[in-house]
């Protein structure tokens, strides 16, 4: 038998339901999300991926209408309760989104640092040493460190998104949501979010969104397939488990023709 996985759950997701105005996008979902795991989140267009993973940062609260029902941890902690601050949950669990959004005017450097301005004052030691680490972590060091001064912009988009993982992580969090972050990529620089995702997850938890059947199953520990079973329902978490099983064993049918290519 398999060793069961003692990483311990960092965040837990019960009973969600997911509302824009009076359309439900999601509807019951339970998961938890392991410390130092990277959990990949497939499925058709329009079943509530995207929802789902701005529910564990309350991003969807920028979205007028949108609420939640149900309960979200992290840590322990219910991040929905009255008295906590959604920036500090965005602090804590941070985001990388589909396409790479460096701040324009702003150096590679300025940008990595960009969210820190808003805290205590730093000396420049201690932010050359932010710098030089999270553009390691993102794997991008070695590209732009003789160019710190250019423009984020400059950079190619493969870089660019790397740039705005360095940019997260300068920030600490302890989770990392990641909706699509290399579809818009060509293969190379796929394969270096990739390897950046696999060294990231040393330190941090990772929670991913993709389209793309082969990187789910390279990088991610754990997999949940996201299906509507019929027009006009509300997504659901159809099936949730171990990458490898979702991808060779599945218990549901749809998640095996998903998997597979039969459909999607
Ligand atoms: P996925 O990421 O799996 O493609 P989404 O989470 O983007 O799915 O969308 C799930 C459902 O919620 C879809 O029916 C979509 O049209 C709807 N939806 C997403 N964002 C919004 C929004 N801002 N306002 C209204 N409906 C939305």
């Amino acid at each position: 038998m398999r060793r069961r996985d003692d990483a311990p759950a960092v965040m837990t997701v019960e009973n969600l339901n997911m509302y824009y105005g009076s359309f439900m996008a999601l509807k019951d979902v339970s998961m938890i999300i392991r410390k130092n795991r990277i959990t990949a989140l497939i499925g058709p267009s329009g079943c509530g991926k995207s929802t789902f993973i701005r529910s564990l940062n309350r991003m969807h609260e920028i979205v007028p209408g949108a609420r939640v029902e149900g309960r979200v941890t992290l840590d322990g902690e219910d991040i929905y309760a009255p008295e906590v601050d959604p920036v500090r949950v965005r602090r804590r669990v941070g985001m990388v989104f589909q396409k790479p959004n460096p701040f324009p005017t702003m150096s590679i450097y300025d940008n990595v640092i960009a969210g820190l301005k808003l805290g205590r004052k730093r000396k420049k030691s201690e932010l050359d040493e932010i710098v030089e680490r999270t553009l390691r972590q993102a794997a991008l060091w070695d590209e732009v460190k003789n160019k710190l001064g250019e423009s984020g912009t400059s950079l190619s988009g493969g870089q660019q998104q790397r740039l705005c993982i360095a940019r997260t992580l300068a920030l600490e969090p302890e989770v990392i949501l990641m909706d699509e972050p290399a579809s818009a990529l060509d293969p190379v620089s796929t394969q270096k979010i990739e390897d950046a995702m696999l060294e990231l997850k040393e330190q941090y938890t990772v929670v991913i969104v993709t389209h793309n059947m082969q990187q789910a199953a390279r990088v991610s520990d754990y997999t949940g397939f996201f299906f509507i079973e019929d027009m006009g329902q509300p997504g659901q978490l159809w099936e949730f488990g171990e990458t490898e099983k979702i991808f060779s064993n599945p218990d549901r049918k749809e998640t095996e023709d998903y998997v597979t290519g039969r459909f999607g």
